[in-house]
């Protein structure tokens, strides 16, 4: 089984992806706790130059190319060598977060960045994902002043971001945990384990 977290910045994804996978492991599942971008080897090299892309000028279709990059690696070394032997993956990110980032956020057009991304995946969504929501005047602020990064991006930018993880999820209600990010991170938690429940395999 796979499970995506996907979210605005500081959201608490790595935190809830963590608890998560901690709580799985409790139920007594193997458990493959992963992120985007930079789980591989080559995927650390594309993530130390993603990071850093926003001083670089690096263009729209070459910094989705690169996040699909990854991501190709990511599936192919990482999510399906644990589905194969039955592991559950935890994802911090995965292709919607292109579509939310190098979609909404850098203007390209969604059909064609699902289309890249489906090649660079060979078609495999996730079984289910946890879409964190939080307004980004918060999670912008949890992060203090971190813009090292696309926190630098106005506001706007991550306006955008929200606004399409929030349509991609209630496009997709059957695959879409929305959780609101502004909750305790304890009863956060325990939410996603109520929905996880509902998916576990016996
Ligand atoms: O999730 P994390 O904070 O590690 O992501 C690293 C950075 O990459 C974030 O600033 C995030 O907004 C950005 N990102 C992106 N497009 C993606 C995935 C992540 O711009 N598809
Ligand atoms: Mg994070």
């Amino acid at each position: 089984m796979f499970i995506a977290f996907e979210g605005g910045e500081g959201s608490g994804k790595t935190t809830q992806s963590r608890l998560l996978a901690i709580w799985l492991r409790d139920q007594g599942f193997d458990v493959v706790q992963t992120r985007e971008p930079g789980s591989t080897k080559v995927g650390m090299r594309l993530r130390a130059i993603l990071l850093d892309a926003v001083h670089q000028g690096l263009s729209p279709r070459a910094e989705a190319l690169m996040y699909a990059a990854d991501r190709a690696e990511h599936v192919e070394k990482v999510i399906r060598p644990a589905l194969r032997r039955g592991a559950m993956v935890v994802s911090d990110r995965y292709v919607d977060s292109s579509l939310a980032y190098q979609g909404a956020g850098r203007a390209l057009d969604r059909a064609e960045v699902a289309e890249v991304n489906a090649w660079a995946t060979g078609g495999l969504a996730p079984d289910l994902t946890v879409l964190i929501d939080t307004p980004p005047a918060i999670g912008l602020t949890r992060l203090g002043g971190a813009a090292d990064r696309i926190e630098s991006e106005p506001q706007e930018f991550h306006e955008r971001v929200r606004r399409e993880f929030r349509a991609l999820a209630a496009a997709d209600p059957g695959r879409y945990f929305v959780v609101d990010g502004t909750l305790a991170q304890g009863e956060i938690s325990r939410l996603i384990q109520d929905r996880v429940r509902e998916v576990l395999p016996d």
